[in-house]
């Protein structure tokens, strides 16, 4: 008789076990390590969708009679769903960011398995034209989902509804909020077969730009390319240091070639927005079938034969965003990590895990080298080589001929309003724009927006509201309990009364939010270039699905002369006519209550600067500021990363942030904030009380509660606790602790083990 392990897919914490069951003898030949099953569980006996883990042919060391042993149902997939690589990552992940294997299963195994093969889909269709219109033009509408869905089916006619919410990028609720309204329907059938094969990937675009030159690598990339060539086989951390256009993808493309030619597979990550049709497209051209592109246009039916492919070794090389460092290749010779420092490898949602983190997992588990890449990585990476943990490998040229970084020039803001150019565009950039439209040249202006608009700036001189403890940002913070609007640092809860503010650099005592106006700039552009077509792209302009892509291909087109936009159009975008670059507003980059905004500052100047000048007129790069004297902005325009990565690692050591010490948040959350207040209360005197216990050289550090960022979200209030340690597993033990001896239900938390960001 054989029987086997299985987990859970949605085990919680109780049902997190390995549960034996007896394999039924039409299935001994099939069921495997690996394999996916339906089996009957609890006193009910429901379904359950389970992974097994182990298969043994006798039931003596299950300790129980094998007679009362339930029996597998049916098995889900032919194949098995894990190769035993990921099988081993299970445990490791599961320590590591406090899930259970259930959340593993589901990050690893794409949740079309087992349901693909049914093929019985449910369709939307409207239910009377004549309605649809008329709730359109009422204005009742509240919801742009609610409106995007209409429209999209008063032209389409009746769709999938899987379709559907993918294309508007509305949830099930929306859509059931707009079946309640009685102007749509719903119908079940099964799908043809050019239904299921409908929305075929992008083709294959043979013509000109879409596929990269392959060119000889120059000394330094054939240096950086020689030395991963020769760890191929072991594990080794690569930091590729290059600067921007200095060729890391032609280093990347090559090691990746060279480890498909000796029968080894390749993951490749890339952050999402990077993955365009171009990227998808020279992707395909260069590897054909032997690549796997999982982007987020995807079906859930495509990502499924992506996935398939994968697992069956017909595509040995994965492109990707985060997610698809969980792919199940099978002999895994090299992962490299491009734009290492990117947020995107972070991940947002439950469990918070740090895309490195699994790399180096999968690295260890598969004996093979890891590039990370970037033209400014992460103060940590850094770190890491400097101590010869990583082996650095630097890129100091550009890579195409004649090309050169751009001339950067600092601007001081101050001066060009006191000069009457007023605050948006200042003197020397407009020259230099209209000297490019002379020439036919396009020009690309940034304007930020993120995270500095909860914070304060002096009015007189631009610098912000800083906590004197901790050197960031403090948050503007306004709650209805209290009173008046307060300052508080996130890092130590140092708080003050908004009217309490002084400047710091200047002693002023007048503040107010800071910000760039998108539709000022619009309206002066329109005066200064009136025969000049502006593009914007912004949240506001992308919320469309496609927006993004079809704002950015009619740039390339020259359909547009400037492009203005937030830092969505600094990534990775490679446009030949751009020549001159404008950052208005520089200061507010690195404005922000995170201790990692400076890095982030620094990488988005770089980033834009980087967008200026790639083909072969060289670029011109202008950086608006108040504080024309900041040092992250004077290293940003002489690109001089050492530089800031000095001033940078000095910081950090002062202040006791990573690589020096780990950083945790716990956040408690709760719809009331009396009960927040009164519940976070109970917590801040358990967490003291348990770590002034614990000894020392642990390195634990606790401050807060603070009201969270972001404090009121969704209906609900969050407070957030900030817990240091020497190791990031110190802070695993205390959240376990807390999780035992605090319900789930009373003090709803959630845990971070690398808290702001990746
Ligand atoms: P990075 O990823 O470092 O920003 P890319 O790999 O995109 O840089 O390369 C920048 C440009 O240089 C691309 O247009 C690429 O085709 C070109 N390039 C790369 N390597 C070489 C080389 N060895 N010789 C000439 N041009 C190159
Ligand atoms: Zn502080």
């Amino acid at each position: 008789m054989k029987v086997c392990k299985v987990l859970l897919r949605e085990s919680v914490r109780q049902t997190d076990k390995a549960y034996t069951y007896k394999v039924p003898e039409e299935l001994e030949d099939k069921v495997v390590s690996g394999s996916y099953v339906k089996v009957p569980f609890g006193f009910g006996n429901r379904k359950e969708t389970a992974l097994v883990i182990s298969v043994s042919d006798s039931a003596d060391d299950i300790g129980f009679d094998p007679k009362k042993l339930k029996q597998i149902d049916s098995l889900l997939d032919l194949y098995p769903v894990m190769n035993k690589d990921q099988l081993a990552l299970i445990e490791p992940l599961k320590s590591r960011f406090l899930c259970t294997s259930g959340d593993v299963i589901s990050m690893m195994v794409p949740s079309a398995v087992g349901t693909i093969a049914k093929a019985k889909a449910t369709f939307v269709d409207i239910t009377s034209r004549q309605q649809a219109e008329e709730l359109l033009s009422s204005g009742k509408l509240r919801s742009s989902a609610h409106i995007n869905m209409l429209e999209y089916l008063l032209s389409e006619g009746i769709t999938e509804r899987k379709k559907l919410l993918s294309i508007v990028n509305a949830s099930d609720a929306q859509l059931r909020g707009l079946r309640d309204k009685g102007v749509i329907e719903f119908s079940t059938r099964m799908l043809t077969r050019e239904e299921v094969d409908d929305v075929k990937e992008t083709p294959v675009n043979e013509s000109d730009e879409s596929f990269r030159v392959v060119h000889e690598l120059n000394d330094e990339q054939t240096v950086a390319f020689t030395a991963v060539k020769e760890s191929i086989g072991k594990p080794q951390v690569f930091l590729l240091h290059g600067i921007t256009g200095s060729g890391k993808t032609e280093v990347y493309l090559k090691c990746a070639g060279e480890v498909l030619d000796r029968g080894g597979c390749v993951i490749y990550l890339v952050p999402e927005i990077s993955l365009t049709p171009q990227t998808v497209s020279w992707i395909r051209g260069r590897f054909g079938d032997l690549a796997a592109v999982m982007h987020s246009r995807l079906t859930d039916r495509q990502k499924y034969d992506e996935w398939d492919r994968i697992r069956r070794g017909q595509a040995r090389i994965v492109v990707g965003p985060r997610s698809s460092i969980f792919a199940p290749v099978e002999d895994l010779k090299l992962i490299i990590i491009d734009e290492e420092h990117d947020t995107s490898y972070k991940s947002e949602s439950f469990p918070k895990y740090n895309t490195r983190d699994i790399a180096i997992l999968r690295m260890r588990l598969s004996s093979c080298p890891l590039i990370l890449g970037s033209a400014t990585p992460l103060v940590t990476s850094k770190f890491a080589a400097d101590k010869g943990i990583y082996k650095l490998l630097k890129l100091n040229k550009r890579a195409a001929r004649d090309a050169v970084l751009p001339e950067v020039t600092i601007v001081d803001m101050k001066e060009q309003v006191k000069e009457g150019y007023g605050d948006l565009l200042s003197g020397p950039l407009r020259v230099a724009m209209s000297q490019a439209f002379a020439k036919d040249q396009q020009v690309m202006l940034f304007l930020n927006r993120r995270g500095y608009s909860r914070t304060l700036v002096c009015s007189s001189c631009g610098e912000p509201a800083y906590c004197p403890n901790c050197s960031v940002a403090m948050t503007l913070h306004n709650s209805k309990r209290i009173a008046g609007r307060l300052l508080i640092c996130h890092y130590c809860g140092y708080t003050i009364p908004c009217e309490e503010a002084v400047c710091r650099e200047c002693e002023g005592t007048k503040f107010k939010r800071a910000g760039v106006g998108t539709q000022q700039l619009e309206e002066i552009l329109k005066e200064l270039y009136p025969d000049r077509k502006v593009l914007r792209m912004d949240q506001d302009t992308t919320m469309m699905p496609g927006a993004h892509e079809s704002i950015l291909t009619k740039f390339r087109n020259h359909e547009a002369d400037i492009l203005v936009g937030t830092q969505m159009i600094a990534k990775g975008h490679d446009f030949a006519n751009v020549t001159v670059v404008g950052v208005l507003g520089a200061d507010l980059i690195s404005m922000s209550s995170d201790y990692k905004s400076s890095e982030r500052g620094f990488e988005l100047i770089t980033q834009a600067a980087g967008r200026a000048g790639r083909g072969t007129d060289p670029g011109k790069v202008y950086l608006q500021s108040l504080r024309p004297d900041n040092p992250l902005l004077m290293y940003a325009a002489k690109q001089d990363y050492d530089a800031f990565y000095e001033s940078e690692i000095h910081y950090r050591e002062v202040m006791k942030l990573p690589p020096f010490k780990a950083v945790g948040e716990i956040v408690l959350s709760l719809p009331d904030e009396d009960m927040l207040v009164a519940r976070a209360g109970d917590l801040q005197k358990y967490l003291k009380d348990f770590l002034s216990y614990q000894d020392s050289s642990l390195g634990f550090e606790f401050y807060g509660p603070v009201p969270a960022p972001i404090y009121e979200l969704r209906g609900r209030f969050r407070y957030v606790f900030m817990i240091k340690s020497s190791k990031k597993s110190y802070l695993n033990e205390v959240y376990k602790q807390v999780m035992e001896d605090f319900d789930p239900n009373l003090y709803p938390l959630s845990f971070d083990n690398d808290a702001g960001g990746s």
